[in-house]
């Protein structure tokens, strides 16, 4: 078994079609996908051929972004039923605040002199607005060298185009994503760029809210960092969960299906042990 519980379409800011990442997961020995785009579950409506189960299961996924201390933290829901109207309220309002939010750094941009932020998402294959593409259009117009360099500069916390998003709180997020039937997570914890003490208090209170499980393993992750996160886990009660956040074939380093297995101490804690999961795998 290999489950990779966290991939993107071109539906967020991912560059390949529902198919076709489909396909990739297919040719790189995935036996479990989680297509999970930010805040939209539309690629389950554009798969036009769905896989086999014998070779790859599909689970229904999302990345709903939340608020919690005046940060945006990342929910992932899993196996929910994507037509619950709860789901399709909270994720219309949540792409609102996303093409808000591109609104206001289009008016930001103009007032610096680049213009046609709008014109240029509204080509884009996508439901859900994300700074990525915000990124790509800055430097398809020579204004950042590289992503990293657009979100450091222009679009991350200190960046000149930045601009906030009421996100919902993660207790909402969580609510609704059970609500749905599904299982909520918390992802990739330690790329939120706290304090230690933060981290441990984001997992206890994400524990509180009746999350059910955390990322453990995923792309790119140092062997002993993932140590800590299964020890984070284990000691909140959670279930471990694995993922690669793929987004795009070029970065190479996060390719769907490639990250470590599980370590040992969670062995029996895997997320796809939860008592949920067969409901989960049904609702897709
Ligand atoms: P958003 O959800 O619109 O706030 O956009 C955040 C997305 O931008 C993340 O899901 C990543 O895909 C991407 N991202 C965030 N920070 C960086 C970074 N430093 N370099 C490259 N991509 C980033
Ligand atoms: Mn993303
Ligand atoms: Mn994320
Ligand atoms: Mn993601």
């Amino acid at each position: 078994m290999l489950a990779d519980l966290h991939s993107h379409t071109w539906l967020s800011d991912g560059s390949l079609a529902p198919q076709a990442l489909i396909q990739r997961a297919l040719d790189n020995q995935v036996t479990h996908l989680a297509i999970t785009d930010h805040d939209c579950v539309d690629a389950f409506d554009q798969i036009e051929e769905r896989p086999n189960p014998d070779a790859l299961t599909l689970i229904t996924g999302v990345e709903i972004s939340c608020l919690w201390d005046q940060r945006e933290i990342h929910v992932v829901g899993l196996g929910f039923d994507r037509h619950d109207a709860a789901l399709q309220a909270l994720l219309q309002r949540q792409q609102q605040l996303r093409w808000q939010r591109a609104q206001d750094m289009d008016i930001k941009l103009q007032k610096a002199g680049i213009t046609g932020l709008t014109r240029y998402l509204e080509t884009l294959p996508c439901r859900a607005i994300s700074r990525n593409h915000v990124a790509d259009f800055l430097i398809e117009r020579g204004v950042a060298r590289s992503k990293s360099h657009a979100f450091k500069n222009h679009l991350g916390d200190r960046g000149r185009f930045r601009v906030s998003a009421q996100w919902c709180a993660i207790a909402e997020a969580v609510e609704v994503i059970q609500g749905a039937g599904g299982l909520a997570v918390l992802a990739h914890p330690n790329r939120y760029s706290i304090s230690n003490p933060k981290l441990r208090r984001l997992i206890q209170e994400f524990a509180a809210d009746q999350g059910q499980g955390m990322e453990v393993s995923y792309s790119n992750i140092d062997p002993h960092v993932m140590g800590y996160m299964a020890t984070l886990c284990m000691d909140n009660g959670l279930w471990a969960s694995t993922g690669s956040d793929f987004h795009t074939p070029t970065q190479q380093w996060m390719d769907i299906g490639k990250f470590r297995r599980l370590p040992a101490q969670c062995a029996d804690r895997a997320i796809w042990m939860h008592p949920g999961w067969p409901k989960c795998i049904a609702a897709a």
